[in-house]
């Protein structure tokens, strides 16, 4: 039997790359495509000279061309931090737009089931907490964030509707928070900064007075989840993410003790429209998949501060 075909677009990013590698790990044909405009080849780099891995560099806002069959594919091109969609905004909304379009094309062409990386960014400054799928967001259109937030609720709308006129078979996931190895030294999120503070003797810089929160899942989990979601019959966005919630403060307190830094913390400006609270409800996920997150912070932070470690000179 012909081994299946999985398109991971934004494969040469810190997600789509961990999917490239699982993909390639069940025995599929790996495609990944990436602009590489915020993803990075050394996260690819293992993987080529395997025969069953293709890599085309495309901006996916134009038309792709894949040849052959394909089973799968993974929509996660997009530029995916704050600080990177405040420096990329139309290319954000370009992607995140004239990119899913193309990618369900693609989907709709190669009659392949299409799984959107949707983030938590669709429930904006949540006015309900924790979050659940059926809750609507609280998203400013014209802010700073707006870009990416909308760009990701346009997504999961023109995903519904090839769902729904095209037949297409479609997933979403709703990401939240997410850390682990390969995450991108200079993104600007609050993992990598404060790890590379705490690494070079550099002061932690808090926005805010750090009381807004977040609840960060460890990468391996957060691919385990979306790989049964890609398996199971749901076509509405499922939650993946690690309920356990912590401050920004307190989380940058955990980083300084684990690195055994000397530095201090400093308090700068809340950027616009930083959400205040963020935490997935995974009921679910937990049902429906019968995924649960397995890794803690305190594991995960350990692999992920190796990983940094090794990158940061
Ligand atoms: N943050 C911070 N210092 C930094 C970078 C981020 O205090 O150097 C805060 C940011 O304001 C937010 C939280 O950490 O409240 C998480 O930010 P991140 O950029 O990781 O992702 P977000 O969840 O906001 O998309």
């Amino acid at each position: 039997m012909s081994k299946k075909v999985a398109v991971v677009t934004g494969g040469a990013g810190f997600l789509g790359s961990h999917l490239c590698d699982r993909m390639m790990a069940e025995g599929m044909r790996v495609v990944c495509i990436d602009n590489l405009l915020t993803g990075n080849i050394n996260n690819i780099s293992h993987l080529f000279g395997n025969e069953d891995f293709q890599f085309i560099k495309h901006d996916v806002t134009n038309y792709i061309h894949v040849p052959g069959p394909v089973d799968y594919i993974l929509h996660f091109a997009s530029p995916a931090s704050p600080i990177d969609y405040l420096k990329l905004p139309i290319q954000t909304l370009k992607v995140g737009s004239l990119g899913t379009h193309k990618v369900l094309g693609l989907a709709k062409e190669k009659n392949a089931r299409f799984l959107l990386a949707s983030t938590s960014e669709v429930y904006g400054d949540p006015n309900i907490h924790p979050q659940t799928e059926n809750y609507w967001g609280n998203v400013n259109p014209i802010g700073p964030r707006g870009v990416y937030d909308e760009a990701k609720r346009f997504g999961e709308a023109i995903t519904m509707a090839y769902h729904r006129y095209h037949k297409v078979q479609t997933r979403i996931v709703r990401i939240f928070n997410t850390y682990g190895p390969r995450m991108r030294v200079d993104d600007g999120r609050a993992l990598p900064t404060f790890l590379s503070q705490a690494l070079r003797g550099e002061d932690l810089t808090v926005f805010g007075d750090g009381s807004q929160t977040r609840s960060f899942c460890f990468v391996d989990d957060l691919v385990n989840g979306i790989f049964k979601l890609l398996l199971s019959d749901e076509t509405d966005p499922v939650n993946i993410g690690n309920p356990s919630e912590i401050t920004i403060k307190e989380f940058a307190e955990e980083l300084l003790k684990l690195t055994n830094s000397g530095s201090k913390i400093i308090y700068k400006e809340l950027p616009e429209d930083d959400p205040k609270i963020r935490q997935p409800d995974i009921t679910r996920a937990r049902m429906i998949l019968n995924w649960e997150p397995k890794i803690d912070r305190k594991e995960g932070l350990r692999i992920t501060l190796d990983y940094f470690r090794s990158v940061i000179q």
